[in-house]
């Protein structure tokens, strides 16, 4: 049976990824809706290539330029927020969620809506909206699969377990690029080397993220959604190899790990083919030659976002969503040459002192405390940069 597939982002890292494994074995599946931002060339190419029957650009300005770009091949196009949401309802069983950032909350709220499957990789989306997300995957009964290698590996962990025998889950991290860096040593550090991650191939966000560890402080955030044993439960453990991606104890005190190269299409196709498995391209474990495996403590003083995202999970209500949007706010601006490596966590841990908003109980909610929060971050940030 072909397996109908829609992917969100389908141009960037997740996104590619997901379509070079469905390009391996192609009648086994028929791509409903591909969608990305901005990249109009590189969407129309894989369009084509794929033969999906929509594709939606993000920037509505670009509308007329895709519907050139698709002339003559029967494909669909669309153009704008409210197609990115609607597409989630174009028919597909599985849905990729591979935007990034939370420009991807109202496209994956719709797409868990809609049924079927869910391959959550937009784990801001999960962050600032956690509870609403879970309430409304468990009301049309979509399966949702997380695809974040930590929370994939997670999930195959606990293979089904009941989450009351669960002692521990930890959550490895590599540690980035500056792992062994003093302070001192990070004040300049520059977008090229924060984004060069020492393991993982990843879109530039989510690089950064990982260099200040804002990334597993995210991934804390959304382990507790996914997995609720409760915050106290749920540690991090810096592991430099990215070899084994996450493990869980239980209560007898047996651990189970999941170990792999690190790519991300081994996550993917695990998402992909659940229950069943496929084999992917991916290189084989080869344990003798990596030779060791090395852990440490995770370092708050040198890496305050872990610091910062667990007291924004354990604060909850709208907290998570304004961390997620300083974050991201702050991100953009040390991305753009605008602030310094050292400053994103300080502008983050500022907009959560001055800045709070209710316990969202809509998606309206959520997306109004993180343009508030994105406000007090851009506040901030002007100060900062006079
Ligand atoms: P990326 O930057 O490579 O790609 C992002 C995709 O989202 C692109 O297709 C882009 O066009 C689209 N996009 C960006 N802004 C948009 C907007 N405003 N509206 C609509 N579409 C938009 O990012 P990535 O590295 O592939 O990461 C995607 C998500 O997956 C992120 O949430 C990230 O945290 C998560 N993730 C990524 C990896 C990885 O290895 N890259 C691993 C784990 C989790
Ligand atoms: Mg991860």
């Amino acid at each position: 049976m072909t397996r109908k597939v829609s992917i969100f982002g389908a141009t960037g890292s997740v996104g590619q990824s997901t379509l070079d494994l469905i390009r391996r074995d192609r009648d086994a599946y028929d791509v409903v809706a591909l969608t990305a931002n901005s990249d109009l060339d590189s969407l129309a190419a894989l369009a084509r290539e794929s033969g999906a029957k929509v594709a939606v650009i993000g920037q509505e300005r670009l509308y007329g330029a895709l519907k050139e770009a698709l002339a003559g091949t029967g494909i669909e196009a669309a153009a704008g927020e409210q197609a990115l949401v609607d597409v989630a309802g174009a028919g597909a069983d599985w849905t990729m969620a591979a935007i990034v950032g939370c420009a991807g909350l109202r496209p994956t709220m719709a797409a868990l809506k809609a049924g079927g499957t869910v391959a959550l990789a937009n784990k801001e989306s999960l962050v600032s909206a956690g509870g609403l997300m879970m309430a409304a995957a468990g009301v049309s009964g979509t399966t949702l699969l997380p695809v974040d290698s930590e929370h994939n590996a997670i999930f195959q962990c606990l293979a089904g377990s009941s989450l009351e025998d669960v002692a521990r889950i930890t959550l490895t991290a590599s540690g980035g690029p500056f792992r062994t860096r003093s302070r001192a040593e990070m004040a300049d550090i520059t977008p090229a080397q924060a984004v060069a991650h020492p393991n993982w191939s990843m879109g530039a966000k989510i690089s950064v993220d990982s260099a200040t560890m804002m990334n597993k402080g995210l991934e804390l955030i959304e382990a507790a959604h996914l997995f609720p044993v409760g915050l106290d439960r749920i540690e991090i453990l810096v592991h430099p190899q990215s070899v084994i991606h996450s493990m869980v104890e239980y209560r007898d005190r047996s651990t189970l790990a999941q170990l792999g190269s690190p790519d991300m299409r081994i996550p993917i196709a695990h998402a992909l083919a659940w229950p069943q498995r496929i084999a992917t391209p991916c290189q084989p474990l080869d344990l003798a030659r990596i030779g060791r495996l090395d852990f440490e403590a995770p370092d708050q003083d040198r890496f305050p976002a872990l610091r910062l995202t667990r007291e924004a999970a354990a604060a909850g209500g709208a907290m998570p969503a304004i961390l997620n949007a300083a974050n991201e706010a702050a991100v953009a601006a040390f991305l753009g040459g605008r602030i310094g490596f050292l400053d994103i966590a300080m502008i983050v841990e500022e907009v959560l002192n001055r800045y709070s908003a209710p316990t969202p109980s809509t998606i309206e909610d959520v997306l109004a405390a993180d343009a508030g929060a994105r406000a007090v971050a851009g506040d901030v940030m002007e100060r900062l940069t006079v």
